[in-house]
């Protein structure tokens, strides 16, 4: 079984819908299909929910009024076939009015959770209609069925494994299977989601229930490039990365991979292929155990990093400091991404700003605090060996002009980080381009 996941621009217009139909019957081999929403649509479902959540019903509804008629549009040049465009165009309007219907009851976050998942859902139904249309045979096997998220919000492999074993047993023998990405199922039972980018983890989390021989994550650029494409120029595939070199440039902001996407392929030992779309036969990228790549690899940004410092002259030697820091952080559930001790200081660094004032407020029982928002993490991956000399030298001879607030080494064999204010972010990614590859 191999299980290949379309991103929101690869099934973005019926044209592109299409071609996904091609690429998933080049092979004979059994798939997994998982696809995203139509590009746009889980932005503009955010805006509904976020419009319904202030209580700005016109502004909502006038959100929700253009998206329908892109979909009435899309519809209307996907099918050639009268009846199945009818049963395509009632799935939608039954959709719409569920959504719609929303506009005129309390909304809270679990409803917002079931506008967010209308994307999904509807994309997958309109492929599937697409196949039928051609003749092709597939079987829907609905994702709410078989995908959860435990208390601590991270996926339940052994709910996961054994309730996709179920449903591929139930829907019987079909060459295609096509699923929802993003969309799962929380402790309770309540529709929820896998985060922005989550049609990345269903595919590995899949992957690794079904133990693929292979997770292929088809999108719109021709694999992991060295650095990002958004904001530098010049930038090229790299053609194989290990998991653990994977797994931190997507935690460390390469939009391409959901953050936490790698971790289920690795500890299923599936192999993950990032392929293009628009490009199917550009060779792509292949993420796998082999970790033979032997220099700097790739440059990575995350921003909205917010910086904490404590200083305490009193306490910072005494041992168990950390670990009330640490507690504090534990307490309000917040991950800790970076982290740097002196002698009289720590400084660590968080994405989640949401319990900010109330950490803030328990650290300053510890001592100075000092906060600084607006940072980027900056984490440049490769393999540094504790042999090898030479790397600190290129990264730091590169940014010279670029003013560093933290420095991060030795965590993992992979990785480098650095915090820079974020109006540094786009030149020190351009110095690190032109300083650590051969263009
Ligand atoms: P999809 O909708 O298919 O999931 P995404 O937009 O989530 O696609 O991810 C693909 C995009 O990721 C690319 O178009 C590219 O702009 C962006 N990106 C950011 N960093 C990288 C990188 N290092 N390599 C490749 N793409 C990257
Ligand atoms: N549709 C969701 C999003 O836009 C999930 C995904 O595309 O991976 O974030
Ligand atoms: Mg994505």
């Amino acid at each position: 079984m191999k299980v290949l996941k379309f991103g929101g621009t690869s099934v973005g217009s019926p044209d592109r819908m299409r071609e996904v139909a091609e690429i998933i019957t080049r092979d004979e081999d059994q798939k997994i299909v998982v696809l995203s929403a139509i590009s746009g649509t889980t932005n503009a479902l955010e805006n509904y929910a976020r419009d319904l959540l202030k209580g700005d019903k016109d502004e909502a509804q006038a959100g929700l009024k253009k998206l329908q008629e892109d979909y009435r549009e899309f519809l209307d040049t996907l099918y050639k076939e009268q009846e199945i465009l009818e049963k395509a165009q009632q799935y939608i309007d039954e959709r719409f009015d569920f959504l719609s219907a929303l506009s005129n009851q309390v909304v809270t976050e679990t409803e917002e959770k079931l506008v967010l998942a209308q994307g999904e859902l509807m994309s997958t139904h309109l492929f599937s209609w697409l196949l039928e249309e051609d003749g092709i045979s597939a079987k829907l096997l609905p994702a709410l069925n078989y995908m959860r998220i435990d208390k601590m919000y991270e996926p339940d492999d052994y709910y996961i494994a054994s309730m996709v074993q179920k449903e591929l047993a139930l829907t019987g023998d079909y060459p295609i299977y096509i699923t929802q990405g993003y969309i799962c199922r929380d402790a309770f039972g309540k529709v929820d989601n896998l985060k922005r980018g989550g049609s990345d983890y269903t595919a590995t989390l899949l992957g690794q229930a079904v133990k693929a021989e292979e997770i292929q994550i088809w999108t719109d650029i021709d694999g992991m490039h060295n650095n990002d494409p958004r904001v530098v120029d010049n930038t090229y595939p790299i053609k194989k990365l290990s998991y653990g070199e994977a797994a931190e440039l997507a935690y460390f902001g390469a939009k391409i991979l959901h953050p936490s996407c790698v971790l289920p392929a690795q500890k299923g030992g599936v192999p993950i292929m990032l392929k293009n779309t628009m490009d199917p036969d550009a060779r792509g990228t292949i993420i796998s155990s082999n970790d033979s790549n032997t220099d700097i690899t790739a440059v990575a940004a995350k921003d909205g990093i917010t910086a904490i410092k404590i200083k305490s002259g009193r306490m910072l030697m005494a041992y168990g400091f950390l670990k009330k820091v640490f507690e504090v952080f534990e307490h309000y559930e917040t991950p800790i991404d970076m982290i740097t001790t002196s002698e009289v200081a720590v400084s660590l660094t968080i994405d989640d700003c949401s319990h900010l004032d109330n950490i803030l407020h328990d650290l300053r029982e510890f001592g100075e605090v000092e906060v600084d928002e607006d940072q980027t993490i900056i984490c440049i991956v490769g393999h540094f060996g504790s042999d090898q000399s030479g790397y600190a030298t290129r990264i730091f001879s590169s940014l010279a002009n670029i003013p560093v607030r933290m420095i991060s080494y030795g965590g993992s064999r992979f990785n480098v980080s650095i915090l820079v204010k974020s109006p540094y972010k786009k030149e020190a990614l351009q110095l690190l381009n032109q300083g650590l590859f051969d263009l």
